[in-house]
């Protein structure tokens, strides 16, 4: 015999068989016994927990030949020609696929015409919130006036994107979630009788995943069956729900250990979009992290998910403890934000890209695991030498003249362009930097939500009237900056209409920051020191105060930390 899916079997036809609704299937019941329904239901609640499978209950209930307290007779013709979906009074709309006006509109017509065969048409639209604005007026109307002998039954996992006018004409039920014994008694007794042996073990697990969706949990067991030989096995049931998230985990927890930002956020949103939970994803991750430090600390039979073990170790190497704990503090500051905001997406994109660019301590002193990344450090740190033996032995005159523009500059552009960087600072004032702090987060908006997280971690640290410098948080996020010329002229174009000038965008790394900044103002200072007589010095101070004042009128006095050599 062709096996059918559990949930499709197991659909409750009657009230009493739904699980873990007791009270709403009751009060329904009640309604239909005592002929009190009304013209329009609100079903709302999470995916998976009876909603549809209650609004066919109802509908089939209402039209019965011989209902017995409240619950249809799954015998007479309408009930049976309703389980087998051929009764034409029985309406089912999906909206998020007919969310046009004119669909809402047809039901008005057709809801004036008597039904044909059932005592009530019913019509159930599933997803309501996904209807249009021009849909919804149109629906409110009916509402407001409606037919004789017409039921509405609007189901949705987002009341609160419901119109209010709408929700006020409707009879509201809130679904729960299905708790955890529920899930596991409904699926002891289907197993019993479909005769599959299981593992009680098993079926925690299920349960568990299922996250209160018995639609879920039964799909979860149908796949752990099929791998089990009509047997359903401890092994077979975390393999399955292993496959539902730790692998889609794994994959993005590798982008984090190889710093790959770009793929990292794509494998992010692709969790998202299957419907994974924000808080259930920061939860494995922060499990996963505990999990990493467990196994690099010898302490691996402690791990939470001994069947990823053979994961664990593979990755272990990829992270110091340092930077797995880094990445702990990130989820759990994104944990709290989570809990008060509707910018979900934003903030695990900013954790995304904060937990790409965490670079612990240690590595970048000691010889560390990736090999890319030391070479990448080394050969930046030799590039910074050399240019720093350039400035050191060019004449003033040279660097104090305008050079090259950062975006002529492609080989090197890893390093910080020192000379760019100078020329700004050359005029830089903080009555300019304080102007692009002001319109820093306007600039922020404007960019599409990717870029906006990657810009997350940047500040602008100097201003002139010829451009600006912003430094970013992670050395190696400024790299990314520094190499994607797309960007950096997105930034010029929205930086040239909120200032309307034609400033250059500098990006330094804000470790590198201090020193440039120091190397700047000694530079500056012997100049004046030597040249006192003939310049005409922006800052003509005493001698012992000139670098304060300098900085001072460069960056604004809240920033000043200089340390005479
Ligand atoms: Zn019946």
């Amino acid at each position: 015999m062709a096996y059918q899916a559990l949930y499709r079997v197991f659909r409750p036809q009657d009230f009493s068989s739904v699980v873990g609704q007791d009270v709403i299937t009751k009060t329904l019941k009640n309604a239909v016994a005592n002929k009190r329904t009304s013209h329009a239901y609100l079903f709302c609640g999470p995916r998976g927990t009876g909603k549809t499978s209650c609004a066919k209950i109802l509908a089939k209930a209402i039209n019965c030949l011989n209902p017995k307290d409240g619950e249809p007779c799954n015998e007479c013709e309408i009930c049976r020609d309703a389980n087998e979906n051929r009764l034409n009074d029985i309406i089912e709309i999906d909206a998020a696929s007919n969310n046009g006006v004119e669909e809402i509109r047809d039901i008005r017509d057709k809801a004036k015409y008597a039904p044909t065969q059932a005592e009530y048409k019913v019509y159930i639209i599933d997803e309501v919130h996904m209807l249009s604005q021009g849909a919804f007026n149109a629906l409110l109307k009916t509402l407001e006036e409606p037919p004789a002998k017409v039921v509405f039954i609007l189901a949705t996992t987002e009341p609160q994107k419901l119109p209010a006018t709408i929700i006020s004409r409707t009879q509201r039920f809130d679904f729960r979630r299905i708790s955890k014994s529920e899930i596991i008694s409904r699926l002891e007794f289907v197993l019993q009788d479909q005769d599959v042996k299981y593992d009680s073990q098993a079926i925690e697990t299920i349960a568990v995943a299922a996250e209160g969706g018995m639609r879920d949990a039964l799909s979860i067991a149908d796949q752990a069956i099929s791998f089990g030989d009509n047997e359903l096995t401890l092994v077979n049931a975390l393999q399955v729900t292993g496959s539902l998230r730790n692998d889609q985990l794994l994959d993005y927890f590798k982008d984090i250990a190889n710093h790959d930002t770009a793929s990292a956020l794509k494998k992010l949103n692709d969790i998202l979009i299957s419907g994974r939970s924000a808080q259930r994803l920061t939860e494995s991750i922060i499990t996963l992290c505990r999990d990493l430090i467990l196994v690099k600390s010898g302490n691996s039979d402690e791990v939470s998910q001994a069947t990823m073990l053979n994961e664990l170790n593979d990755m272990q190497n990829a992270f110091t403890q340092d930077r797995l704990f880094k990445i702990v503090d990130t989820v759990s500051d994104t944990q709290k934000n989570l809990k008060n905001s509707n910018q979900i997406d934003i903030y695990l994109e900013i954790m995304t890209v904060k937990s790409c660019e965490e670079i612990s301590e240690q590595v970048e002193t000691t010889p560390v695991e990736s090999p890319q990344l030391q070479s990448q450090i080394s050969s930046l740190e030799k590039q910074i030498e050399q240019l720093q033996e350039q400035v050191k032995h060019a004449p003033v005159a040279t660097q104090a003249a305008p050079v090259a523009k950062p975006k002529t500059k492609t080989k090197k552009a890893k390093v910080v362009n020192k000379t760019a960087v100078f020329t700004i600072l050359n005029g830089a004032t903080k009555d300019d930097l304080n102007e692009v702090r002001d319109i820093w987060p306007d600039m922020m908006q404007m960019l599409p939500i990717t870029q906006q997280a990657m810009m997350n971690v940047s500040k602008p640290v100097a201003a002139s009237d010829n451009g600006i410098v912003v430094s970013f948080d992670y050395a190696l996020w400024f790299e990314k900056v520094t190499q994607d010329q797309e960007l950096l002229d997105t930034l010029k174009d929205n930086l040239g209409k909120l200032t309307k000038k034609n400033l250059d965008i500098v990006p330094v790394a804000e470790s590198q920051w201090p020193d440039i900044r120091k190397e700047y103002l000694q530079e500056h200072q012997d100049e004046m020191t030597s040249d006192e007589e003939t310049q005409d010095q922006p800052v003509a101070e005493k001698e012992e105060t000139k670098a304060v004042s300098l900085a001072e009128n460069l960056f604004g006095s809240d920033n000043i930390t200089i340390k005479e050599d």
